[in-house]
């Protein structure tokens, strides 16, 4: 099978250029300036951007959490990423206390197979330390899960204290993997939580009053001079503050390998979203929560200027009217979470290239190269080249359209973004040479993705 991409402009992380893209199968053979082969099937991409497809390695699907779980699965997950624009997916699997790394890697195993419609990885996140765990890990890494995530935050249910983390990152370190940490100090504000419950303070603005961004900053600085001491790399997830930002800035020029990432959310909305009218707030409580509108900019020059290395949306769908119900008469019972993994790439292109923060090739690297350089997927995936797999986008970057849960593909009663308007919209998806979005209409079908096993540093 032969597909041949004519009159596009294929964008890289590096390059721009009018050009045509061959692919046979499952990979990219051939870039040109003007390509005339025989083809099985043509598309044409005049007036489009031919991208690689985006790499989102920060998504909760069928997860459960506090006695619900987030509703999206790997089928209408993986169908709205790729509608989006999305083609791979790094998940979190995860251990349960006194259970193996395999048995959890194994559920997660089951819950993508026979749904996921584009390719999937997995991070384990480890709930506990001990020596027949750091020995798993080695094995861990052998099936492809090459990055182990760590909690400061959520003491009794994910946190783990700092000589566990410190054991488990000189673990890492040994065996080639990367830490991917949640950076909050979960004590200090689970002290906060108590005393703002103990004074009546209920309603969801609360979430985000009891996270404030020092108790991020912290930890992210806690977690760089651990990863520093166990001689391993350190990736922060879900970078939300200009003053966990200001430790990773600090860290990076003393050359150290510590990486982070930020999402949409804390590009795009602000703590003034908790202080819509009603429960509304709730649609937002996510942790860290969202932050101070005048520092997003401070967010903006980090992602340009490399302190930031990834843009993934820790996508993580509750309902409005059922999950996020349970936190009614108390923020802290909110499922913590919102969805995002079909609107990244639009908004990004939109709040971010056209905007003039980024230019269109860092958007690229943002949403694709990078995430595939430090998670051991490039040169499989990232890029557009020859013998990488053909995961295309084409992007149409003078559509508009208004985003809305009413035409939203995500299996999610309300959208963070209601009413937005953007310009940049996804039209047509390749995924290993499949193409599974045509023209919007998606064409792939569950369980056609693969599991990918990722390389080690
Ligand atoms: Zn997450």
């Amino acid at each position: 099978m032969r597909t041949l991409i004519k009159n596009g402009t294929v964008v890289t992380a590096i390059d721009t250029y009018p050009g045509d893209v061959l692919v046979e199968d499952e990979k990219i053979v051939q870039l040109g300036v003007s390509i005339d082969v025989p083809a099985d099937k043509v598309i044409d991409a005049k007036d489009r951007l031919v991208v690689p497809g985006g790499i989102d390695v920060h998504t909760h699907l069928d997860m459960p959490f506090g006695g619900t779980r987030s509703v999206d699965d790997f089928e209408t997950g993986t169908r709205a990423a790729a509608c989006g624009g999305t083609t791979c997916i790094v998940d979190f699997a995860i251990q349960d206390h006194g259970h193996t790394l395999r048995e959890g890697w194994e559920t997660w195993m089951g819950r993508a197979q026979d749904k996921a419609t584009i390719d999937y990885g997995f991070h384990m996140i480890l709930r506990e330390y001990n020596e027949s765990i750091g020995k798993e890990m080695g094995k861990m890494v052998d099936e492809g899960v090459t990055s182990f995530k760590l909690f400061m935050a959520y003491p009794g249910v994910f946190y783990m204290d700092d000589g566990s983390i410190f054991r488990a990152m000189q673990r890492s370190g040994e065996i080639g993997a990367t830490i991917c940490m949640h950076a909050e100090n979960g004590l200090v504000i689970d002290v906060l939580i108590e005393q703002a419950l103990a004074k009546g303070h209920t309603s969801p603005k609360y979430h985000a009053l009891t996270r404030p961004p020092q108790a991020e900053a912290e930890a992210t600085h806690r977690a760089i001079a651990l990863a520093e001491m166990a001689d391993v790399p350190v990736y922060i997830v879900h970078l939300s503050s200009a003053e966990a930002l200001h430790e990773i800035t600090t860290a990076r020029d003393r050359g150290l390998p510590a990486f982070a990432e930020t999402c949409p959310q804390y590009l795009f909305l602000s703590y003034d979203n908790y202080e819509e009218p009603g429960f509304e707030g709730a649609k937002y409580v996510m942790s860290p929560p969202l932050r101070d509108k005048a520092k997003q900019k401070d967010l903006w020059r980090g992602l340009a200027g490399n302190d930031l290395q990834v843009i993934s949306t820790d996508h993580c769908p509750f309902c409005f009217d059922e999950g996020k119900q349970l936190g009614k008469d108390d923020f802290s019972q909110i499922p913590n979470g919102a969805p995002g993994i079909e609107n990244r790439m639009s908004l990004v292109y939109d709040g971010g290239v056209r905007k003039g923060y980024i230019s269109v090739n860092r958007w690229v690297e943002l949403t694709s190269t990078s995430p595939a350089k430090i998670f051991g997927l490039f040169p499989k995936k990232g890029t557009i080249a020859p013998g990488s797999d053909a995961d295309i986008v084409i992007f149409d970057p003078e559509a508009r359209t208004t985003i809305s849960a009413s035409t939203h593909r995500m299996n999610v009663d309300y959208s963070a973004y209601e009413g937005r308007k953007i310009q940049g919209v996804t039209e047509t998806v390749l995924s290993r040479g499949d193409v599974i979005l045509e023209k919007g209409n998606f064409t792939g079908r569950p369980g056609r993705g693969n599991y990918v096993k990722r390389g080690t540093r």
